[in-house]
């Protein structure tokens, strides 16, 4: 019996965070025809798309046969709502009166996409974070404070509702202030909590400079869980909350649209396990749309919820980049998975003076930099024929002494890991925006002249 309940200690669900991948496989197979059958019977959307495509549910056998199902982008969703039945379109799959709640994307790629659960949906979408947030370490003794807008995004929602059901005790900080949600972390003696990567930073800039709170020191805060920005996944990102909090920080991601699909467990072993037992993702050719199954090779995301229903998400193509992990992980969970995190958006890749660049590379140089404070912009134009990179930095005040060199260092290492060359503009410190939720630090004006 030891064996088991050293198991049941470690993992969620410790049958299907274990399963062996053969096993695995047929399992997905077999919930992506299920839901496949759901949609085709329900809606016109999906019934449309693969009638077109000359597919039916029970042409799908193996984990292969999966790749043919078109593809659902995000701009298909965006033509159908506000259309019958109102405002979600046909591709619901449910009678309107099963939704129990609206929740919409945050409108960072063009007009927001609505998203309709229902109740069952709702406690799919809190096991899923269950998965997570058990793999972080969240137990039964943690004190979760969650400093976010409770609003119409769905952000840290499950992740509140997920603690819960873990017995965790959960503190909402919804409306408070920066300042505020500091004081109630310190007086309640919080011991984790969930943020972007942006205000994780900004709320330990604001505890020392405003409340004379060192977070690592004076607060019990030992766990952060980033989503909604690839902070977590930049290790000199990562570097920097932890070294201001003090605390482990872990990286998950997920979307509106799909749920929380990945999530990187206790061991960080340098990326994200894709939950396996209620999603199935593939990466696909950019270019080919061929299927990828060899480590190291990038591909694009594509992915399926398998359990959700009212709007369910099949085949998805998250426009997110990422590589399989050759290695497997020592917290013995068998989910594969998603090496270095997904740091890079096929939307986000753009190129400048020819060179194909991500943003979160610029990222990963300005934070890895120290004397440089957590802010930074980048700001692309075009002066004539000719693009123009113009990199706006805060130098922290024990940084002024080694301006020169803390600047040459930086051109340097953009340099090399970025081969562009920058103007870079130095602000005073506290200069330059701060964000609450998900950054815009990347401005590319030269569409718009
Ligand atoms: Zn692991």
């Amino acid at each position: 019996m030891k064996g088991f309940h050293e198991k049941t200690a470690r993992y969620w669900n410790p049958v299907l965070e274990t399963l062996p991948q053969e096993k695995l496989r047929p399992l997905q197979v077999k919930k992506f025809r299920r839901i496949l059958q759901w949609a085709y019977e329900r809606s016109k959307f999906h019934r449309k798309l693969y009638q077109e495509a000359g597919l039916e549910p029970g042409d799908i056998k193996t984990f292969e046969d999966v790749a043919r199902v078109p593809k659902v982008e995000k701009a298909m969703m965006r033509d159908i709502q506000r259309k019958d039945p109102f405002p979600y379109g046909d591709a619901l799959c449910v009678p309107l009166e099963e939704v129990t709640v609206f929740r919409q994307t945050s409108g960072t790629t063009g007009t927001p996409v609505y998203q309709p659960d229902t109740w069952q949906d709702w406690e799919w979408w809190s096991e899923a974070w269950a998965y997570l947030l058990y793999a972080q370490g969240y137990r039964k003794t943690d004190r979760v404070f969650l400093p976010f807008g409770y609003n119409i995004f769905v952000a840290f929602w499950a992740g509140h509702y997920a603690a819960e059901k873990l017995g965790c005790e959960v503190i909402p900080g919804g409306v408070l202030d920066t300042e505020a949600r500091l004081l109630k972390i310190q007086e309640l003696r919080a011991t984790a909590m969930m943020a972007t990567p942006t205000y994780v930073l900004g709320m330990a800039d604001t505890a020392r400079k405003k409340l004379g709170i060192n977070p690592a020191k004076d607060l019990t805060i030992r766990k952060i869980t980033c989503a909604g920005e690839p902070g977590a996944s930049i290790p000199s990102t990562k570097q920097r909350m932890e070294e201001a909090w003090g605390a482990k920080v872990y990286d998950h991601v997920g979307a509106t649209e799909i749920g929380a699909w990945g999530f990187e467990c206790v061991e960080q072993p340098g990326g994200l396990h894709v939950n396996e037992a209620l999603f199935l993702v593939q990466l696909e050719d950019v270019e080919t749309g061929e299927l990828i199954e060899e480590p190291g090779r990038k591909g694009k995301i594509v992915i399926t919820a398998l359990d959700r229903i009212a709007q369910p998400c099949i085949r998805f193509d998250s426009k997110d980049v990422a590589e399989w992990s050759r290695d497997p992980c020592p917290c013995g969970r068998t989910f594969r998975i998603i090496q270095g995190g997904v740091t890079g958006r096929a939307d986000d890749i753009t190129k400048i003076k020819g060179v194909l660049i991500a943003p979160s590379a610029i990222e990963e140089v300005v934070r890895s930099i120290k004397g440089l404070g957590d802010e930074f912009e980048v700001l692309v134009t075009k002066k004539g024929d000719l693009d123009d990179i113009t990199l706006k930095i805060e130098l922290l005040p024990e940084g002024e002494g080694k301006r020169e060199a803390i600047l040459g260092q930086l051109k340097d290492q953009l340099r090399l890991k970025t081969n562009l060359g920058y103007n870079i503009e130095v602000h005073p410190y506290q200069s330059l925006p701060r964000y609450e939720v998900k950054a815009k630090r990347f401005k590319d004006l030269r569409k718009h002249g």
